[in-house]
């Protein structure tokens, strides 16, 4: 039986640390992984982005500064946005994009206006949004809010979301996707199991954030698209349905969010 194709929706691959880059993109190809984006997380990692997917088919990108190196500032954030304008083919969304309270490796000024910075980037060139917001929904509902009358309106996904059930109602509310990861095959925290049972169908994407989150049973290994479809077959498991049925709406989910009429052939 054919099993519909995979779309990773985060991935590292293409950073220069990432281990053999080019055979774990042929893996996932013979893994059915049909597209992945390619999530840059500062000007370097951005620009690695571009350059490792313009030759790769299926291969699309997101340039961004994450919470993490927010502290980097308007350099990065203006040569971010250099790259950005290009206007590479390749690009398919702004991010990651948002605020880290959990660790807070950059001061909490910086990366509101990193946010406020990307988001408006993104509305100017009708580009989706990659999220991440760890313990931190507080301030980034009223930055989220700022921007969400506005023409076209704001899309985007929730990546590696593990928040409560509450938040999951403000992200579903405001036609957010939520990306689930590895993290789905081996928390056991009831709670956040509660939230991928209740997570519709039509907002899921799926994603391996590679090199990290490994899922089970591979953990230990260097995470991979390639392994994707083990995330796919637990959410099916949690939410007790085919890991088919998963794949097919969340593959669809993830063009309707990232394919554009200038990258959807590449
Ligand atoms: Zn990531």
């Amino acid at each position: 039986m054919n099993r519909p194709k995979l779309f990773d929706s985060h991935c590292h691959i293409h950073e220069a640390a990432y281990p053999g880059a080019e055979a774990a993109y042929r893996r996932a190809l013979r893994a059915g992984v049909e597209r992945l984006i390619c999530v840059g997380t500062d000007e370097i990692t951005s620009a690695e982005a571009l350059s490792f997917t313009a030759g790769r088919r299926g291969c699309l990108a997101s340039v961004g500064l994450h919470p993490h190196e927010a502290a980097k500032g308007q350099p990065a954030l203006r040569r971010i946005r250099r790259l950005a304008e290009g206007p590479p083919a390749k690009l398919a969304a702004i991010g990651e994009c948002g605020l880290d309270y959990f660790y807070s490796h950059s001061p909490v000024d910086a990366q509101l206006a990193a946010l406020r910075f990307q988001m408006e980037l993104a509305l100017e060139l009708r580009l989706p949004l990659i999220f991440h917001v760890r313990q931190a929904f507080d301030d980034f509902w009223p930055v989220f809010d700022d921007y969400a009358k506005t023409v076209p309106a704001v899309r985007g996904v929730l990546h590696s979301f593990t928040d409560n059930l509450a938040n999951l109602d403000k992200v579903l509310e405001r036609g957010l996707f939520i990306g689930v990861n590895g993290i789905a095959t081996f928390s056991r925290n009831s709670s956040q199991q509660a939230v991928w049972r209740h997570l519709p169908l039509d907002s899921v994407l799926l994603e391996t954030d590679a090199p990290f989150l490994t899922p089970v049973p591979l953990r230990g290994k260097v995470n991979e698209p390639a392994f994707i479809g083990l995330v796919a077959d637990r959410l099916a498991e949690l939410k007790q349905i085919t890991p088919g049925e998963i794949i097919q709406a969340a593959t669809k989910n993830a063009k309707s969010l990232f394919l554009n009429p200038k990258n959807q052939n590449l």
